[in-house]
């Protein structure tokens, strides 16, 4: 389940250590960014956050790297954000694929 949009300066409630996916906007509506972090979205939100491009994020804990990058997946799909200049790519030396049915992309 998807939380949000908060506004980026909340990005500390997002707890750390865990893995997970998510979004970011630059005007709270429209999904601009797609990414996931394989143990620790909460730094991985935190750190987009400084870089001071987006005003707000939607984030989703996953239970496994694998479920984040499924997440990371199905967000990208279903969201289209214009910022992420490519299709989300497995973690290295996984042999993972995207889990939306007829994805061009794997
Ligand atoms: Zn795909």
């Amino acid at each position: 389940m998807l939380q949000g949009p908060l506004p980026i300066s909340l990005t500390t409630q997002v707890q750390i250590d865990s893995p997970g996916a998510y979004i970011l906007s630059r005007d709270g509506k429209a999904a601009h960014y797609v990414g996931r972090s394989d143990s620790d979205i909460g730094s991985r939100v935190t750190q987009s956050a400084r870089e001071g491009r987006y005003t707000h994020f939607w984030y989703s804990y996953a239970s496994s790297p694998r479920e984040a990058y499924q997440k990371e997946c199905e967000y990208f799909h279903k969201y289209g954000p214009t910022d992420n200049a490519i299709h989300p790519a497995a973690p290295r030396g996984t042999n993972w694929r995207c889990p939306i049915q007829g994805c061009r992309w794997s």
